[in-house]
């Protein structure tokens, strides 16, 4: 089955205590595509500016990835600048240039519209609310979202909880979002919003997934001893869980938790290179291996 990916399309810039680097290939909707390509066919949803790099563009197709819905806007695309602070988790934005982002209105092509699997990734609330206008009948949406509409977009995110299956966020996003602190409370208050499940991400602690009945789990992340970069971590667990649930077609909550933990995994290799570096020679063998690596640590 088939996963549509709607998000960001960006050149990053990321500076980490140890290195820095230019012009890198990131996004909500790029890292997202490529994980969930390891699953099946992606169908991506996008803007970039006319300076986007070709080889960026060949990434996508190598990856299999159904590209008639990339537009190419003229002008800049997006560009995110971020900088790390010494233990890898906390980051501050240091500029944000929206680009030809600014006037984004994703439109679904038509052979888009029976999508199944539905990942609304990181933008503005009211542009994910318009791509779940644009679907037929999808089996399943997950929508993504961040501080920055929560704070300022709150009325549009509470409205689209009402239309999808799952919110994932972070434990600070679920914080800011239910004036909760303890985070059993908020996942519990975010579900009360509208979504059947919701996922908190703890970072490198894990994540908790809450049901509307009472289903819950909690897993930890896959431990790294190194980590050169964890931009699009999020976004990698986001279209790993999508992608597995595409692949096995099988939205029970059993299968919602192994979604967990095979997003998760790819989640942890995208933290071993700068932008998505390691997901370019990653395999879904080397998934594999390291489920089984990760079963037996839990188990
Ligand atoms: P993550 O590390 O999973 O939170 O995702 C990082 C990616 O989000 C980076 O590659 C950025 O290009 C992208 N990003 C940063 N700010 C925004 C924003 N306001 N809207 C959409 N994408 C963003």
């Amino acid at each position: 089955m088939p996963v549509l990916v709607v998000g960001s399309i960006a050149l990053d810039h990321i500076k980490t205590p140890t290195a820095e680097h230019h012009q890198l290939l990131g996004g909500s909707a790029s890292y997202a595509a490529v994980a969930a390509s390891f699953f099946g066919p992606v169908n991506l949803v996008g803007v970039v500016g006319d300076d986007f790099p070709e080889r960026h563009k060949r990434l996508f197709a190598e990856r299999k990835i159904d590209l008639t819905g990339l537009e190419v806007a003229e002008g800049k695309t997006f560009c995110w600048s971020g900088e790390y602070e010494l233990n890898m988790n906390n980051r501050k934005t240091l500029s944000v240039a929206l680009n030809v982002f600014e006037k984004f209105q994703p439109k679904l092509p038509e052979s888009y519209r029976d999508t199944p699997y539905v990942l609304l990734g990181n933008i503005a609330p009211s542009l994910q609310r318009s791509v779940c206008q644009q679907v037929r009948k999808p089996k399943f949406v997950v929508a993504d979202t961040m501080d920055l509409w929560i704070g300022m977009a709150r009325a549009d995110l509470l409205e689209l909880l009402k239309e999808v299956d799952m919110l994932i966020l972070n434990d600070s996003e679920a914080r800011q979002l239910t004036e909760e602190d303890n985070l059993i409370r908020a996942g519990k208050k975010i579900i009360a919003f509208g979504p059947r499940y919701v996922a908190v991400k703890k970072g490198e602690h894990g994540c908790l997934l809450f049901g509307r009945d009472g289903e819950f789990f909690s897993t930890g992340a896959f431990p790294l001893e190194d980590i050169a970069d964890p931009t699009g971590a999020g976004d990698c667990f986001a279209g790993g869980f999508i992608g597995h649930l595409a692949r096995t077609d099988d939205t029970s909550f059993p299968n919602l938790k192994e979604g967990i933990i095979q997003g998760t995994l790819v989640a942890s290799y995208c933290c071993e290179e700068f932008s998505l570096r390691r997901l370019q020679s990653l395999t879904a063998d080397d998934i594999e291996v390291r489920r089984r690596d990760f079963g037996s640590f839990i188990a």
